[in-house]
C-alpha cells in the first residue's frame, strides 16, 4: 500500500506486521500527514479512497475546511 486511503499522499510508513508463523497475515500503516492508520485487510470501503465515503476524505492544501484540529500530542 503506497498511498494514503484518507488523504491519498504517498507519505506513508508500516506499523506492525501481524504474522502466523513466519507467514504476513495483515499489515498496519500510518500516514505521516493526516495520521490515518489502517490495516490492509479492512474493507475496500474504509481503505480504497475510491470507495471510500468521499465526505471522510482529508484535503491537506484545505485546512480551512477543518473547523476542529487535534493537536498532534492527542491524538
Ligand atoms: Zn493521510
Amino acid at each position: 500500500m503506497n498511498s494514503c486511503p484518507r488523504c491519498e499522499n504517498s507519505n506513508t510508513r508500516m506499523e506492525h506486521r501481524g504474522k502466523k508463523g513466519n507467514r504476513v497475515i495483515w499489515t498496519v500503516y500510518c500516514c505521516n500527514d493526516c495520521s490515518f492508520s489502517w490495516r490492509d485487510s479492512e474493507p475496500q470501503e474504509t481503505i480504497n479512497p475510491q470507495k471510500r465515503d468521499p465526505f471522510f476524505q482529508v484535503d491537506l492544501d484545505r485546512f480551512d475546511k477543518y473547523p476542529v484540529v487535534l493537536p498532534p500530542g492527542l491524538i
